[in-house]
């Protein structure tokens, strides 16, 4: 199974990410916790060149694709291949939420590089990490890193949060939009229910 975490910087995704991974090893599943921008060597060096560079919205979606081309051929597919459960920390969906909503690349050009890319793989699931902008700058604040995505303003966020709406209402079935303003045990029993739901 393959799992991807979407949400705007400072929703809580990390957090649950550990603690999913930990119920689902416990329940004898081999799981791959990885991440993008990165999981692989090439692809973590292409993730410092995406946060600490300046560079146009084209450059920077033609590297996060090519990272995520091989992160599929080396780690994901692999792993797949193998029975294991993948757990993503971004996938995809953060292309059309930062790359187009966010700086606004025309969505047409992503699918495409989509296309090329991924083929047909799409997660199995993915959890939305849904936190409004304002919350989750309160949030980024009280913790000490910035990249210059996180430096953003509000606007920029909001508009990356209509991406993540958007690209979820174009497959229902394959979103479940996580309410990343309630509490930490809060938001866990969400996971847990909509992963029980799915017999997982
Ligand atoms: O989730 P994580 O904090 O690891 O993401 C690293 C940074 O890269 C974030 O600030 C995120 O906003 C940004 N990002 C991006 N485009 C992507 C994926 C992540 O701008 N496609």
């Amino acid at each position: 199974r393959f799992i991807s975490f979407e949400g705007i910087d400072g929703a809580g995704k990390s957090t649950h990410i550990e603690a999913l991974g930990e119920r689902l090893r416990q329940r004898g599943a081999d799981v791959v916790h990885t991440r993008e921008p990165g999981g692989t060597e090439l692809a973590e060096s292409l993730r410092e060149l995406i946060l600490h560079r300046s560079m146009d919205s084209l450059t920077e979606a033609l590297l996060v694709f090519a990272g995520r081309r091989d992160h599929l051929q080396r780690v994901i597919e692999p792993a797949l291949a193998t029975g294991k459960t993948v757990l993503c920390d971004r996938f995809t969906d953060a292309s059309f939420a930062y790359q187009g909503g966010g700086r606004g690349m025309d969505l047409a050009v992503l699918g495409t590089l989509e296309h090329w890319v991924q083929g047909t793989r799409q997660p199995d699931l993915t959890l939305w990490f849904d936190l409004d902008p304002a919350i989750a700058a309160q949030r980024r604040a009280a913790a000490r890193e910035a990249d210059r995505f996180e430096q953003q303003d509000l606007e920029f966020f909001t508009r990356v949060r209509a991406g993540y709406a958007a690209r979820a209402a174009s497959a229902p079935q394959r979103f479940a939009r996580i309410d990343a303003g309630l509490s930490v045990p809060e938001v866990a029993a969400q996971i847990h229910e909509l992963l029980e739901a799915r017999g997982w």
